[in-house]
């Protein structure tokens, strides 16, 4: 190793680990994460820093504003950025915010980056530090073979952009309080993928998913990959949940459902590739020349009448069982809703101040909890087709819970039911509410139920098993 070390203790105790690195990394690859395990009083799967996660907003997403202490390296900035939204942010209710220069106006809980040629670093969870995350750019001291001029196979692409994307998505993880996944205790030795790492006993430790040897929250993992694994994702989603309605003008579509929402007379302000996601299939519709039929769908006027370029004719439109009601405001956020940004900052003609607002009884996401809702988690452990990661969510507290071994003492349970997938152990499954609520469900497995309020229970991944046309009506 290249690397010059500072003569204090720390990283002498690190350098005496560092031997124990290489071992597990492939041999060709040179680089060693000489990582600080803990800043300070705090350290840093999933496994995660019981009590240091971020908190909601009230309209289901969880804020975190970044900020940086150093200036200039505007490419390299956006690099971190970049790899951020694309992993952490697409896949969850996270969204890291601003980006700009710390000042006086970042808020006191908030990831303040310092640049430097030192080992990467990151307090663990919700932080006021500052810095509280160390990122490196140059590689001049600090896993040199990320510079050195040799194209190296294990950093596909150019070497010091891959070192700095990879990095900056396992600080991120720290950042989100998340711990090293070698720290997880079921990475113990003679078990598949055990990683035999610098491993430190966290006495605040909280077991997310089963151990991960992929994770790009392991030591033994981090350098081989630039996305997130799927337990990591699965992790991140048990942790921080999905949001549940978003208007996207830079996101890609993944993996909310997302319908286009776009303006063909308005392409030269943005308006070719915008979104409406919802965490769940929804059955939202889009229509920019006038209304469609009516007789199945009800539908919203989107306009901002300051906007003359095609503006006149637009709806978003839901079908008439769907739980999902929504209003547009013109004038800034409704209050005692929920509301998403409908903002093409693109877009010069007046579009800021302008939000869609919704109401959601109740919603079904097939790829994590709906963030500030009221969620049961909705496993069947014999269906192998995606049902780990299902929720039924609502927005009072029903009391909500599901069963997959019949209907539950003290409810009112109504039977969940697909007879095309009994082999998977469908067939004494029960969704349960509380005495109390006035959620009086009906089961449907061959579509809505006429004048009814229904919420589509579809998994995407067991489709083929009958799952597409099943519906919670009430
Ligand atoms: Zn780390």
């Amino acid at each position: 190793m290249k690397n010059s070390l500072s003569d204090n203790g720390v990283t002498r105790f690190l350098f005496l680990i560092s031997s124990l690195l290489v071992a597990c990394e492939p041999a060709t690859q040179r680089v060693v994460d000489r990582e600080v395990v803990a800043v300070g009083s705090q350290g840093e799967a999933l496994y995660g820093k019981t009590g240091s996660y971020w908190p909601a907003d009230a309209n289901g997403f969880t804020v975190i504003p970044v900020c940086w202490t150093t200036a200039n390296n505007n490419s390299e900035k956006t690099w971190v950025r970049q790899t951020v939204e694309e992993q952490w942010d697409n896949n969850s209710s996270v969204r890291f915010t601003g980006w700009g220069d710390c000042d006086g106006n970042t808020p006191v809980n908030a990831v303040r980056i310092e640049v430097d040629d030192s080992n990467p670093r990151s307090f663990v969870g919700v932080t006021s530090d500052n810095p509280s995350m160390y990122l490196n750019f140059t590689f001049a001291n600090w896993s040199t073979s990320c510079n050195d001029a040799v194209d190296d196979a294990w950093a596909p692409g150019d070497d010091r952009e891959y070192c700095i994307r990879v990095v900056a998505l396992h600080e991120f993880g720290h950042a989100l309080g998340f711990y090293h996944e070698q720290d997880n205790p079921g990475n113990t030795p003679n078990t598949p993928g055990y990683c035999n790492n610098t491993i430190v006993q966290q006495t605040d430790g909280q077991v997310i998913t089963q151990y991960d040897p992929d994770s790009s929250m392991s030591y033994c993992a981090q350098w081989n990959r630039k996305t997130l694994s799927s337990l990591d994702v699965e992790g991140l989603r048990k942790t921080y949940g999905v949001s549940p309605v978003e208007f996207r003008y830079q996101y890609s579509p993944f993996p909310a459902a997302c319908t286009l929402v776009n303006e063909p007379n308005d392409n030269n302000h943005g308006w070719a590739d915008n979104y409406l996601c919802t965490a769940g299939s929804e059955g939202v519709t889009w229509h920019n020349s006038g209304l469609p039929p009516l007789l199945t769908k009800r539908c919203t006027q989107i306009t901002e009448v300051l906007d003359l370029n095609g503006w006149l004719d637009n709806y978003i439109c839901v079908p008439t069982y769907s739980p999902l009601q929504f209003t547009y405001s013109s004038l800034g956020p409704i209050a005692g809703m929920r509301c998403t940004s409908w903002n093409e900052p693109a877009d010069p003609n007046n579009w800021e101040n302008n939000y869609l607002c919704y109401t959601q009884k109740l919603a079904f996401s097939p790829a994590g909890k709906i963030l500030g809702t009221h969620c049961a988690e909705l496993n069947e452990p014999n269906d192998p087709n995606g049902w780990k990661d299902n929720f039924l969510c609502s927005d009072q507290a029903e009391g909500l819970a599901f069963s997959a071994t019949g209907p539950i003492t003290g409810k009112r349970c109504t039977l969940v039911d697909e007879p095309n997938d009994s082999a998977h152990g469908w067939g004494n499954n029960y969704i349960c509410v509380s005495t109390t609520s006035t959620l009086q469900f009906q089961w449907s497995n061959t579509g809505p139920i006429p004048n009814k309020t229904c919420v589509a229970w579809n998994e995407p991944l067991d489709s083929a098993n009958g799952w597409s046309d099943n519906y919670l009506c009430y």
